[in-house]
């Protein structure tokens, strides 16, 4: 006996009774970077480990024990990408769209990290991600966090979510900043856990993030990075900070947030949530102006987000509208042989009269019987029935699915006329 083949751990298959609401989710993504402007493109999935190496950084998570990277035939080394930015920029530096030019882009798909998986943490999970390249002011990190909480109202997930900031300055200040802060935890160097002892040396300001409450009052103690920014960093902060408070968005400064990726300055920003247990960010970016150059531009200002499709779309709970808009209309049950091509024709001048109409024509013959129950199990609102009297007489009969009432009989010809309305076509 062979065993079945299943899927690789954390790599999940979407089921068709959950596609609706990706759909709907997709559709929303799509209206809402149309609305401020943002132009879609479209990256491979695979790209040269050297790439990541160079812009995520040695030292982070993601290069250090999350990349999926395999050797291609001829010997190089490849990786699924564990994340957006870098194949983004790699493609607007490759194709000479970053010369003193203003680009606003986005994209979305699989992104791979080997993680441990659970709840909210796979290893292939999708990301949406938004790019804006040329703009050095604080006007543009509002404006992606405008758009942030568009995109989540039209998701009907506000009130759930919370804007945490904060500046990381300069990668001047953060050096200056960063013997201060690996001189504070020498001194409490007993009670780092070995995570954090190890990030001393590689990446300290990751120590910040760590998630172990063991760690939480020397953390609290550590000193501050908002103490180390220096005028312009500062300018910059408070103009954003200005921008959100007089466009009425919420915020909290978590002098605690650091992103796990090296090139990031300024401005970072998370959206979290408390009600997806440990993994509540849904949605985290920054400003990344550094990283032009060390992937070979011109130096160029960039900021960017990306968020966890998986995560958001748990947090947006059952959808039962959304499913229920997917459903079919109308279910045709064609009873008999001489039933079989008229009720093709039908449903195709059906389909060609009424282009929004999601019908299913029965196929595979069947008993009356049998028919009508998959046209219950399809979740059509309305049963069409053609059987040998309905094509001897050009008619067809009219069955209410989802609530009381008697079967009516119509012309074949007047059938769009007198759907259209009822199913709000
Ligand atoms: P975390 O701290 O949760 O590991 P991260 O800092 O690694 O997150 P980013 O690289 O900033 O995450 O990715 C942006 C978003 O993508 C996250 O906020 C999250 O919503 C989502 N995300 C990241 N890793 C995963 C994963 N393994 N599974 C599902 N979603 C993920
Ligand atoms: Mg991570």
């Amino acid at each position: 006996m062979s065993e079945n083949i299943q899927a690789i751990r954390g790599m999940h298959d979407i089921l068709p009774d959950h596609t609706p609401v990706w759909q709907h989710f997709e559709t929303i993504v799509l209206r809402v970077m149309a609305a401020y402007g943002y132009r879609e493109i479209r990256l491979p999935i695979v790209e040269k480990t050297e790439l990541f190496q160079r812009s995520i950084g040695e030292v982070t998570d993601i290069v250090e024990k999350e990349m999926y990277t395999f050797a291609d035939r001829n010997g190089d080394s490849l990786t699924l990408r564990p994340e957006g930015t870098a194949g983004c920029l790699r493609a607007c530096l490759e194709h000479g769209l970053m010369h003193n030019q203003i680009h606003r882009l986005w994209y979305g798909g699989p992104m791979f990290r080997h993680e441990r998986p659970q709840k909210g943490r796979y290893r292939q999970f999708h990301q949406i991600g938004v790019e804006a390249y040329g703009m050095p002011g604080p006007d543009i990190d509002a404006e992606l966090i405008f758009l942030c909480r568009r995109l989540w109202s039209e998701l009907g997930i506000a009130p759930k979510l919370e804007l945490q900031l904060n500046s990381l300055g300069t990668l001047e200040e953060r050096l200056v900043y960063r013997q201060h802060l690996v001189a504070y935890l020498r001194q409490h160097f007993a009670q780092l856990d070995e995570d954090s002892r190890r990030r001393l040396e590689t990446n300290p300001l990751r120590i910040l993030d760590s998630k172990n409450p063991a760690l939480s009052s020397v953390i609290e103690e550590a000193p501050a990075l908002r103490d180390h920014l220096g005028e312009e960093s500062r300018r910059h902060f408070d103009g954003l900070k200005d921008a959100l408070e007089r466009a009425g968005i919420a915020y909290t400064v978590n002098p605690r947030l650091v992103r796990g990726l090296d090139y990031y300055g300024k401005t970072v920003f998370e959206w979290v949530t408390d009600e997806l247990g440990a993994q509540g960010t849904v949605c985290a970016g920054g400003r990344y102006d550094g990283l032009v150059e060390q992937l070979g531009g011109r130096g160029s200002a960039a900021i960017g987000f990306a968020l966890g499709i998986e995560r958001l779309i748990d947090l947006m709970g059952e959808q039962a509208a959304v499913r229920e808009a997917a459903q079919p209309h109308a279910y045709l049950i064609r009873v008999g042989d001489d039933a079989e091509i008229p009720g093709a024709q039908l449903a195709e001048n059906l389909r060609s009269e009424l282009p929004e109409l999601r019908l299913i024509a029965n196929c595979g013959g069947g008993s009356f019987k049998s028919q009508f129950k998959r046209a219950d199990r399809s979740g059509a609102a309305l049963a069409l029935i053609l059987g040998h009297d309905e094509v001897r007489d050009g008619s067809i009969g009219v069955k209410a699915l989802r609530q009381e009432g008697e079967q009516r009989t119509l012309s074949q010809s007047e059938l769009a006329t007198y759907l259209k309305p009822l199913l709000k076509l």
